[in-house]
């Protein structure tokens, strides 16, 4: 089986994150770089599914230099092998050119089954799936709380508000998972130092045959047209209760309509 796992190097969500002024994007230099939580799980599904299925596990990962440490972190967890796209005039790509470059790798290296996060902490679109199934014309199954392989299907359960529903595809398909689908397991000592001798093919715009003009920020369907603070956190109400807080409470919901 040939699982692709897609990995997204995201701003560490513990620090302060700005968006730069100049071009409303997120400031990515300033802030250290990690693997976006829910593709943690994503590597993990996909390594279960291999040591379960036979095949091997390939990260996938589109973004500027640095991300290579979150592709050697994938690697130690137990991923094969990893192709890395990385060229400065994907610099600006929309969810529309990320799609297109992420599908135009896929086709070219083949898959199975391909698994994501179901959205990443920075731009946190939760698209991404659904625009390489399009793209790949091949079926998607979303928001799965668990996957299960037979033969040539896949079926998984997707997470609902009601519970989940129980939704089959045939492979290849891709996958997108949530955070309940398992413990990503943490790299070992022996993990760690294996994976400084796996492969990762590093590939520009022009290795993967991607037409610089449909990528970037010069081709991007989408634009922030305007950004703002948050205004500051207001004090609270505090109320005291002398036996009738209960009452208190009630007026206040009732008040904000709440009730
Ligand atoms: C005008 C504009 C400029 C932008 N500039 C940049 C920029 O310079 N750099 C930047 O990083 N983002 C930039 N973005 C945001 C970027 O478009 C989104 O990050 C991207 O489209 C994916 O959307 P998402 O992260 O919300 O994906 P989601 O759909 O929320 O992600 C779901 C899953 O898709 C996979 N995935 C997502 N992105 C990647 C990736 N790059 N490689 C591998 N797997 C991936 C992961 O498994 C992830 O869990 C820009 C957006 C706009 C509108």
């Amino acid at each position: 089986m040939n699982i692709v796992v897609c990995v997204k190097q995201v701003p560490d969500t513990a620090m302060e994150r700005t968006l730069r002024a100049e071009d409303s994007r997120l400031d990515r230099a300033s802030i250290d770089g990690v693997i976006n939580e829910l593709d943690e799980y994503a590597i993990e599904e996909g390594l279960r599914q291999c040591e379960a299925h036979g095949g091997e596990v390939t990260i996938l990962s589109m973004g500027p230099e640095p991300a290579a440490d979150s592709i050697r972190k994938a690697l130690s967890m137990g991923a094969d092998k990893a192709v890395h796209l990385v060229d400065d005039g994907l610099a600006g790509s929309d969810a529309l050119a990320t799609s297109l470059a992420l599908a135009t790798v896929l086709q070219r290296i083949g898959f199975d089954l391909v698994i994501l996060g179901s959205e990443s902490t920075d731009a946190r679109m939760g698209v991404l799936a659904a625009m390489l199934a399009e793209r790949l014309g091949v079926p998607q199954v979303s928001l799965a709380s668990q996957v299960e392989i037979d033969g040539q299907a896949v079926t998984i359960r997707r997470q609902a508000d009601y519970g989940y529903d129980t939704v089959t595809a045939a492979l290849p398909a891709v996958v997108s998972v949530v955070e309940k689908i398992n413990e990503p397991r943490y790299p070992s000592f022996k993990g760690i130092m294996a994976a400084k001798k796996k492969p990762v093919e590093t590939l520009s715009l022009a290795d993967a045959g991607i037409d610089p003009a449909q990528v970037g920020l010069g081709a991007a369907a989408t634009e922030v047209v305007s950004f703002a603070s948050r205004p500051p956190r207001q004090a609270g109400t505090t109320v005291k209760d002398e036996g009738d807080g209960g009452v208190k409470a009630a007026e206040y919901l009732a008040a904000q309509k709440f009730i």
